[in-house]
């Protein structure tokens, strides 16, 4: 099965999309975490893409269709593939339907997260990682249990995302509502799109996705 999470930063396609991975034994693919993997490694792509992302904008389409192509030809998207953060175009829309249709596939379903835009700030400004597993928490909503230390593998060393913070966050949030809310229709017309309260807590969500995937 071929899915799409959308969603607003913050909205938590990335903490379902780790969930829907075991459940469903099909690869999540976030293009923020391929972007920011490129960041690191010091690529020149990723030295031109991590400008961007700290000003809260968008990668260009070709960069990202290229790499989301590359990906989807690997062995592990054979029995499907879950999208976490692309498309966020209608370009990118409409590139993914060509690349999947020449090789015979397709988008089977396309799943919305919704939260209000004042709850996404406060989540994205308190959430932090561990550095060590990766395991997600929130200084509010989700605090490790001892200060400090990871609940997952023990680790003390944490970080946060370079583009979390409150400025960067409000020009995502505009990002999102100029250009990637206009990609909606695209899939609500095809009948396969699905609205879920992202309000709720974070097992009521998973829910609300598996009633879905039913
Ligand atoms: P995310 O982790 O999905 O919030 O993405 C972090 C940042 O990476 C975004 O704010 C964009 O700058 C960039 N990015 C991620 N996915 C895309 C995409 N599909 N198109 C363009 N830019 C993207």
């Amino acid at each position: 099965m071929n899915i799409i999470l959308f969603g607003p930063p913050g909205a938590g396609k990335g903490t379902q999309a780790k969930r829907l991975e075991e459940l469903l034994n099909i690869p999540q693919l976030s293009t923020g975490d391929m972007l920011r993997a490129a960041v690191k490694a010091g690529t020149e792509m990723g030295k031109r893409a991590q400008k961007i992302m700290e000003e809260g904008g968008l990668v260009s389409d070709d960069i990202i269709v290229g790499m989301i192509k590359d990906r989807i030809a690997e062995d592990d998207c054979k029995n499907g593939f879950l999208l976490d953060g692309f498309p966020r175009t209608e370009a990118q829309a409409e590139a993914l339907d060509t690349m999947l249709s020449d090789s015979g596939n397709k988008i089977d379903l396309t799943i919305e997260i919704q939260v209000d835009d004042t709850k996404l700030t406060e989540r994205i400004c308190n959430r932090f990682t561990c550095s060590q597993c990766g395991a997600g928490y929130n200084k509010i909503s989700q605090p490790t249990q001892v200060d400090g230390v990871c609940d997952k593998c023990g680790g003390t060393e944490f970080s946060t995302r370079a583009d979390d913070t409150a400025e960067c966050v409000a020009s995502r949030l505009e990002t999102y509502h100029e250009q990637t809310a206009p990609v909606l229709p695209y899939y609500q017309h095809k009948g396969i799109h699905h609205i879920v309260d992202g309000m709720a807590d974070i097992d009521r969500v998973t829910e609300a996705i598996k009633k879905v995937l039913n």
